[in-house]
């Protein structure tokens, strides 16, 4: 009789602490544990957590830059029955982290694929947070080069939902300056740095009280950042469409008829456009 074909094993994704190990999950060192072989970012940084699980697993290095090469290897680790577990150095695998290439092909070739949920950043900060959580937006990292940041943070300035944005040490500052310069000094945000770790800071006020004390104080500027950007409201949002139109409308025209004008474009009320008529005039 021929041959069944064999079956494919499973490709689990595990997420692994950020910073503080007990967080690792049981069904993560279980997982990590019985499968055959374990894709790591850097395999140096994980031997430290798979010690400390007394986990032996046999590893191979998948990061960026041999993306391509290891998900060929993994692929076929997978189709010849055998299980894989992708991890990152710290969190969920894939959220600003390797692996997309590997579990997109894992499931055009029918691999069955299945996630070890735990640690995130993104949502450990957000649960502290005290800011929206009913719709948020991850956006990862801001562009390392100044100008793109700004562009990057001018389409976000309407954005309605809380954002979310990660950070490193040697950006926190001049990404922090960016966001007082173009979202504004008053809006609500927070700071959570070193989540899970010993110098944790979670701290909730405007964007340039938290510019402040990044500023003023060096250790705050050490470790890693997640910044949390309360949305645009809808009266913000409101006033500066009208504003919009007034300012420029002051510009060149007479004071009645720009807030004339205002009043027939925006349909606000008028003597809400002509009070900031008048104090734009000041
Ligand atoms: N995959 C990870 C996750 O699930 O959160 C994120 C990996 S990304 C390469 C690393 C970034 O995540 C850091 O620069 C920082 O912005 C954020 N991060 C990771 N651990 C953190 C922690 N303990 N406290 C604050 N931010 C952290």
């Amino acid at each position: 009789m021929p041959d069944s074909p064999r079956k494919a094993g499973t490709l689990f994704v595990v997420a692994t602490p950020i910073g503080n190990l007990s967080d690792m999950t049981f069904r993560a060192v279980e997982t990590l544990t019985s499968v055959d072989l374990i894709a790591v970012e850097d395999t140096r940084h994980s031997r430290r957590l798979l010690l400390h699980y007394s986990i032996s697993t046999p590893v191979l290095s998948y990061h960026e830059h041999n993306e391509q090469q290891q998900t060929r290897k993994l692929l076929s680790t997978l189709q010849s029955g055998r299980s894989v577990a992708l991890i990152s150095d710290a969190g969920t695998p894939l959220v600003s982290d390797p692996g997309y290439r590997l579990i997109q092909s894992s499931h055009a070739q029918g691999i069955r694929v299945t996630p070890i949920p735990g640690c995130c950043a993104a949502i450990a900060a957000l649960s502290v947070a005290g800011l929206p959580v009913d719709r948020f937006v991850f956006e990862g990292f801001l562009p390392g080069k100044a100008a793109a940041r700004r562009k990057r943070l001018g389409k976000l300035v309407e954005e309605s939902r809380t954002l979310i944005f990660y950070e490193s040490a040697h950006r926190i500052s001049a990404s922090l300056s960016d966001l007082v310069e173009i979202f504004g000094p008053h809006r609500r945000a927070v700071l959570a740095r070193e989540i899970t770790k010993q110098f944790e800071t979670i701290k909730n006020a405007e964007l340039s009280q938290i510019r402040q004390l990044v500023l003023e104080d060096a250790n705050q500027r050490k470790g890693e950042f997640v910044i949390l950007v309360q949305g645009m409201s809808l009266d913000e949002r409101d006033d500066d469409d009208f504003m919009g139109v007034l300012r420029p409308l002051l510009k060149a025209l007479p004071l009645k008829q720009a807030v004339d004008l205002t009043v027939d474009i925006t349909a606000h009320g008028k003597n809400e456009v002509y009070k900031m008529a008048l104090k734009c005039k000041d």
